[in-house]
Parts: C-alpha cells; sequence; structure tokens
C-alpha cells in the first residue's frame, strides 16, 4: 500500500511460495494492508505479522522505525502517521518540479503511478521516470536522479525518532530499526542514537539485511547482544520496486518469541 508493486494479497502469496512460515507486511506510514494480508495468509496457512515502517528523524538524519502490533486504531499513532503522510505529498509535488527542470515529467503522471498506494514516495517518481523511458529502472533513477545528495532532493517532515520508539510502545507495539547500517542510502545515525532508542523501549534492531555489509553485520549483532536487542534479520521486499528477495534475510524463531514477548 506504499512503494511495493505487489498488492498485500500478491505479497503473502509470494511469502507463501518462497517456502517461508511467518511474515510481516510493513508499509510505508500506513496500516491499510493489514486486513487483505491477514486474511490472504490465513487462507495459506502462514503466520501473519501487522507492522508499518514509520518515517521518523534524528537531528535531520532519516530513520526508519519497525512498529509490530501496534494497536490499529491508536490515536496518537494514527495522527503521527496522517500527518507525514499528507507532509510527503507536499515535498513529492517539490521534487517533481526540481526534476521537471531537467526531465520531461509531470505531477500528474506521478499522481497516476501512486493513485492505488497510501504512501507517496521517490518509488513513485523513479516509476514514472522508468515509464517516460527517461531512466531504465528504479535503481538507475536513485542512483542518477533521485537521491539523497542530488539537487532535486527536498526531505519530508517526519517525527523524531525518540517520540515514535514511545508512540509505538504507548498503543501496544514492538518497534525495531530498520537497516541501522544502511549508510549507502544516506547519512546513518551513530550507535549513541541506538542506545537512546533502547532506553525509551526499542526492542530490535536489523542486523541481516541486504545494505550492510558483514562488517557492518558484526557490529550490529555486538551492540544488539550489549544493548539486549533482538536481531533481526530483513528482506525489505519491494516486489519488483528492488532487487531483494523475499526470504533471502530471515528472523529466527527464537527472535520472533522474543519480539512477541515485548509486546505489552
Ligand atoms: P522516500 O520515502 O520517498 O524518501 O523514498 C525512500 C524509499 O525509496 C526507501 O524506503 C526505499 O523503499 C526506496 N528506495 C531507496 N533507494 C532505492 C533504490 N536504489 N531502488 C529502489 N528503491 C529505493
Amino acid at each position: 500500500m506504499s512503494d511495493g508493486t505487489e498488492t498485500p494479497v500478491q505479497v503473502m502469496r509470494a511469502a507463501a511460495a518462497a517456502g517461508l512460515d511467518v511474515v510481516a507486511l510493513t508499509d510505508h506510514d500506513t496500516l491499510a494492508g493489514w486486513d487483505e494480508a491477514e486474511a490472504e495468509a490465513r487462507v495459506l496457512s502462514l503466520g501473519f505479522v501487522p507492522g508499518v515502517e514509520i518515517s521518523s528523524r534524528h537531528r535531520g538524519v532519516s530513520v526508519h522505525l519497525l512498529a509490530y502490533w501496534p494497536r490499529a486504531d491508536d490515536a496518537d499513532l494514527l495522527a503521527m502517521m496522517a500527518r507525514t503522510r499528507d507532509a510527503r505529498v507536499d515535498r513529492a509535488r517539490e521534487i517533481v518540479s526540481r526534476v521537471a527542470r531537467d526531465y520531461p515529467i509531470t505531477w500528474e503522471a506521478v499522481a497516476a503511478h501512486s493513485e492505488s498506494t497510501e504512501t507517496v514516495g521517490r518509488p513513485h517518481i523513479a516509476d514514472t521516470l522508468v515509464a517516460a523511458g527517461l531512466v531504465s529502472d528504479r535503481d538507475a533513477a536513485f542512483s542518477e536522479i533521485l537521491h539523497d545528495g542530488s539537487p532535486y532532493y527536498v526531505p519530508h517532515y517526519a517525527p523524531d525518532v525518540l517520540d515514535v520508539v514511545r508512540t509505538v510502545r504507548a498503543a501496544g507495539g514492538v518497534s525495531a530499526f530498520a537497516h541501522p547500517g544502511a549508510d549507502g542510502r544516506g547519512r546513518v545515525v551513530p550507535t549513541s542514537v541506538i542506545e537512546s532508542m533502547a532506553r525509551v523501549g526499542l526492542v530490535g534492531l536489523e542486523v541481516e539485511h541486504r545494505d550492510h555489509s558483514e562488517g557492518q553485520r558484526e557490529r550490529l549483532a555486538r551492540i544488539a547482544e550489549r544493548l539486549g536487542l533482538v536481531p533481526l534479520g530483513a528482506s525489505d521486499y519491494h516486489g519488483a520496486g528492488k532487487r531483494n528477495r523475499l526470504g533471502e534475510n530471515l528472523t529466527s524463531p527464537q527472535a520472533l518469541a522474543a519480539l512477541e514477548a515485548a509486546r505489552s
């Protein structure tokens, strides 16, 4: 329901086909895919974890905070994500107006590429550039035009990461830091921020992720051990939108049990 190229139902079918036992759906800043994903997972006898990837920031650095099992009717959590989704629309319009100075794309075309989604983002602008034949795929769109250091780049409002960890906890959810070492995408926060997050209730830390080098995985595993955080593996699957394959990294049953035990 955000920047994946498959529907929640298709993602559940792909997860079953990949041989997974349990899968989490974590769209950006929306819970809108939960119901249909859960219904399909039940049909497939697949364990389902309802989740979301919440945009947040620490001193201007983007942090993606995963929340598993938050209450779907928690007013503070819903208001937090609604504000971010609204800000994303204005920000996407601004990026498009900048890109349009050099490449022939329009906001209407981007809106058409994101009409079935709840959360608009740079991947939809990338899809528009691909459809116009201006770049070959999303990867090329990001590396040539849409990356964080580009003159076309505009950040969007996102809440402070410590507030998000607290809000997720208050909503009965379990939070985890997504791809904390993915420095190929842009700036990442220092270890001291992971420590601060742990103090206010962070539960999990992604260790096994495509965007982490072997050295980063070792470093993050040590940090998780030291801070008592649950080490997680993530596919970060986006359908055809990224090269990531479903199940390319896994979370152990013990880690899943530890996450579940942290639900309040
Ligand atoms: P945004 O949330 O609008 O700032 O866009 C960032 C999102 O774009 C990330 O969460 C990824 O899902 C996606 N993304 C980042 N880099 C790439 C890439 N090279 N290829 C495809 N998708 C990407």
